[in-house]
């Protein structure tokens, strides 16, 4: 059983490496903002009290966000583990994890501000599988269509500079101190997130004492 968290700031890879691991390992792979988004998409009652929110690159309440993982993890699926990714993304968040939940490890994925900008300004989405998308590194083969289902590609509502902004200044203010939580309990594992994808999966797999990635 293998439970780890992942860190960074948007655009930092965290969904993309947490992918990797979850296919070989078979870990379950929560991401609160996935689930927000899915409930945002279908019109639910969550969806609508965090729609705003969300677009302006603000945090959700702690009590929602808590009980939208609560739920998650009680379904009790992940027989191999997790890999949990966007939480806990404050000190409340993070007590309230670590009270109900151990982990194995933190992979804390390194990224200058500068490059963010870069890269999430480029970033696409495809709306109906989900798949990723960056204009810059990861372009899809058809300009504006998915790859895996043909879908047109759109820009998340909160990847715009304003929402960018005060995701980054709440990562800063607010993320960062979960980091000094986690390092108190030694299980923060730094990986520098600029190389390219399978080079930033290769380190975090050395630094976890995993297989090596066969891409
Ligand atoms: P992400 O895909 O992780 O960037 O999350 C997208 C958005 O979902 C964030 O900008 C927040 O509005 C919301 N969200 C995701 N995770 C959390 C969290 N742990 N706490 C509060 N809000 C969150």
């Amino acid at each position: 059983m293998r439970k780890y968290v992942i860190m960074g700031v948007q655009g930092s890879g965290k969904g993309t490496q947490s992918q990797l691991l979850r296919e070989e390992f078979d870990l379950v792979h929560i991401s609160v903002g996935d689930i927000f988004r899915w409930q945002v998409r279908n019109h639910t009652k969550i969806g609508a009290q965090v729609k705003r929110i969300m677009a302006a690159g603000e945090l959700v309440g702690d009590d929602l966000v808590e009980s939208v993982v609560r739920r998650r993890l009680d379904q009790h699926d992940w027989n191999y583990g997790f890999i949990i990714d966007g939480f806990p993304r404050n000190g409340r968040q993070a007590e309230f994890f670590m009270e109900s939940y151990d982990i194995d490890a933190v992979i804390h994925l390194e990224l200058p501000d500068d490059e963010v900008r870069r890269r999430v300004l480029s970033r696409r989405l495809c709306p109906n599988c989900g798949m990723d998308y960056n204009l810059i590194a990861d372009r899809p083969e058809q300009e504006g269509r998915c790859d895996i289902c043909g879908h047109e590609l759109v820009t998340r509502a909160d990847d715009t500079p304003e929402a960018l902004e005060a995701r980054l200044r709440d990562y800063h203010e607010k993320t960062r101190p979960v980091l000094e939580l986690f390092r108190r309990k030694e299980v923060v594992h730094d990986v520098d997130g600029r190389p390219p994808l399978e080079e930033v999966q290769q380190a975090i797999r050395t630094t976890l004492g995993l297989p090596p990635y066969k891409g």
